[in-house]
């Protein structure tokens, strides 16, 4: 008898903490670990570098089908799975390059972008057990996840978030330009057309301003033993 692949979705809005907390929870269950916002930060490395226009959809879409994104999760790899596009693996500070984050919010409101990025997750979601992070995962790309999340943090913890991340990507920033990076990104995902950012109605809601990634943790592992 086979038992459906335990689906674990942790939404939220830009450096709520997700990027730790899901990697520690899945290393916690053992289970794989994708990062989908690494996904669409991805395209958006691939559009800089060919130049393709971020408003053209038609355009993204032909660049996708051109450089398809080969996609392992391997929990040894440095960002816990690895994303190679166009010939290339993608590194933290390539997906953290302020240029990428300045457009990725942009690239990945094309329906287009989307459609390519959610069948490649709902793929790999449904034959292995996965802890997944994104905007939209408790909403469209695991809608029957068993365990949903939406992990929020107050406007100061996330930029000292951000800025650690940061800073441990080896990424230059100016601090003063955090927060409008954060909201602006925040403002663009929760307004698009398609799959906005939005806690799913069954979504257990976590504010962890005042909590470290461990407690984090611990507590959406209690949440996962009693589903
Ligand atoms: O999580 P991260 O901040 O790296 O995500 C970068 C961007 O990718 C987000 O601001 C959002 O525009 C997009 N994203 C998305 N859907 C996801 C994950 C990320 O639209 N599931």
């Amino acid at each position: 008898m086979s038992t459906a692949p335990l689906q674990v979705a942790i939404d939220g809005p830009a450096a709520s903490g997700k990027t730790t907390v899901a990697r520690a929870t899945a290393r916690r269950l053992g289970v794989l670990y994708l990062d989908t916002g690494a996904m669409y930060r991805a395209v958006a490395y691939l559009a800089l570098r060919t130049g393709t226009e971020i408003d053209n959809e038609a355009a993204l879409a032909r660049l996708l089908a051109a450089n398809p994104m080969d996609l392992e999760l391997d929990e040894s790899a440095p960002l816990g799975f690895r994303i190679v596009a166009g010939g290339h693996e993608m590194s933290e500070s390539d997906l953290q390059r302020d240029d990428v984050t300045a457009i990725v919010s942009a690239v990945s409101a094309h329906p287009a972008v989307r459609s390519e990025m959610v069948l490649g997750q709902q793929t790999i979601a449904e034959y292995h057990s996965v802890v997944m992070a994104g905007r939209d995962i408790g909403t469209v790309v695991l809608p029957n996840a068993q365990v949903k999340i939406y992990l929020t943090a107050s406007i100061e913890a996330r930029i000292e978030r951000r800025r650690l991340q940061l800073e441990q990507a080896g990424v230059d920033v100016e601090f003063h330009r955090l927060a409008q990076e954060i909201e602006e990104r925040d403002r663009l995902d929760r307004t698009r057309a398609v799959s906005p950012l939005a806690p799913a109605p069954d979504a257990h809601v976590i504010d962890s301003s005042d909590m470290d990634a461990q407690e984090v943790v611990d507590k959406i592992c209690a949440i996962v033993a009693a589903a």
